[in-house]
């Protein structure tokens, strides 16, 4: 599973244990949303993009080091974008373009507002 701009990192027990962060999330989100199988990948991602998402088509890449301090919203994100196809929006701080800093407790509320 390859995306431009993203470059994959090999498993090791280095990745391994991130992209294990990034699934522990998902199972998070899973107990209050009906998801469906999300396909992961961690690495790296040029310019300042912090994670990439296939809209609508379940997977999502996430950079391990710019997402270090916010991986939750991060994640929560690119799970809106790959699952529901929700689009960017300004107005809600966990869907704006640029991330910004917000509280997990914030993160989850927005997320809850998409669950369809
Ligand atoms: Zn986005």
């Amino acid at each position: 599973m390859k995306t431009k701009n993203f470059k994959n990192f090999k498993m090791n027990n280095e990745v391994y244990k991130i992209r294990r962060q990034v699934i522990d999330i998902i199972y998070q989100a899973k107990k209050i949303a009906d998801l469906p199988r999300i396909d992961v990948r961690v690495g790296e991602a040029r310019h300042n993009i912090l994670g990439i998402a296939q809209m609508g088509d379940c997977k999502i890449w996430i950079d391990v080091s710019k997402s270090a301090t916010n991986l939750l919203q991060v994640v929560l994100h690119e799970i809106c974008h790959a699952v529901w196809g929700i689009e960017h929006d300004e107005e809600c701080p966990l869907m704006s373009a640029t991330a910004k800093t917000i509280s997990d407790k914030t993160a989850w509320d927005c997320f809850k507002k998409y669950i369809k």
